[in-house]
């Protein structure tokens, strides 16, 4: 179910646990400001969620409450992902969801990278 994204930060949830080392993970990255891993229900060959790993909600929640260096070290982050796994040459796709209509269903921010085949013109 999409999550109200106005709602406050719950630390109970699941991409939360798992920045806590509470449940297992298949990291990618990992640095100061943000951890990579493999999304459990792949939509593409390639696809990571990257999340930052101070509490925000959501993109919304996160660019209005985060200082610069965690948004410069999130934006980053996500690019260094990228890089990293070969995805520049072939191309690849960033989504963010933001709530009920953006159908966001995990309440701490998460960019996912789509990569490993042509994804088509944007769906909106
Ligand atoms: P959203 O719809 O919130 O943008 O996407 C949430 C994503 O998190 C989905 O693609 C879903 O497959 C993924 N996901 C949900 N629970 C877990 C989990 O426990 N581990 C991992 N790695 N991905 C998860």
């Amino acid at each position: 179910m999409p999550i109200d994204a106005t709602q406050p930060y719950d630390d109970q949830n699941i991409f939360a646990k798992i920045l806590r080392g509470d449940i297992p993970n298949s990291t990618v990255y990992e640095d100061a400001f943000a951890l990579a891993f493999h999304d459990i229900n792949p939509q593409a060959p390639h696809h990571i969620l990257v999340i930052p790993k101070g509490a925000y909600v959501s993109w919304d929640d996160f660019s209005a409450r985060a200082d610069d260096a965690e948004i410069a070290g999130f934006v980053r982050a996500v690019g260094n992902v990228a890089r990293e796994a070969g995805m520049v040459a072939p191309g690849y796709r960033l989504l963010a969801n933001i709530g009920q209509d953006g159908h966001q269903e995990v309440p701490h921010l998460h960019v996912h990278i789509f990569a490993g085949r042509p994804l088509g013109p944007m769906l909106a």
